[in-house]
């Protein structure tokens, strides 16, 4: 997944196209994210004891990851997600336009070393 947990992103479809927003959860097997007020749909809830009042519910729906670009923390554009290896093995994610590393996405397993006990 090129998109993370608390990206910021601009949303390319719908009625929130151009819209910059944070990234609430995302969907590694379907490849869908779930933006902070982008794609809302309302439910209507019937009055219950959960819900004694009843009425109207808002909730984000998620959106296809390629229907979001990332917000470079960095160059603060949005970009295209690249992915870098280091020497030992270390993945990043990069920025295409500034060529920052965003994060680390895993490791190099030859740096792992468990403490002995
Ligand atoms: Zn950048």
């Amino acid at each position: 997944m090129r998109i993370n947990k608390n990206d910021q992103v601009l949303v390319l479809i719908g009625r929130n196209n151009g819209k910059k927003s944070r990234v609430i959860s995302i969907d590694k097997e379907n490849e869908k994210v779930t933006v902070e007020g982008v794609n809302i749909v309302h439910k209507f809830v019937r009055r219950s004891r959960r819900n004694p009042q009843g009425g109207r519910l808002s909730m984000e729906m998620p959106v296809s990851v390629s229907n979001v670009q990332l917000i470079c923390p960095f160059c603060s554009q949005p970009t295209r997600v690249g992915f870098r290896f280091d020497a030992d093995g270390t993945k990043y994610r990069v920025c295409k336009k500034c060529k920052a590393d965003i994060n680390i996405i895993s490791r190099s397993k030859k740096k792992i070393t468990k403490s002995p006990k």
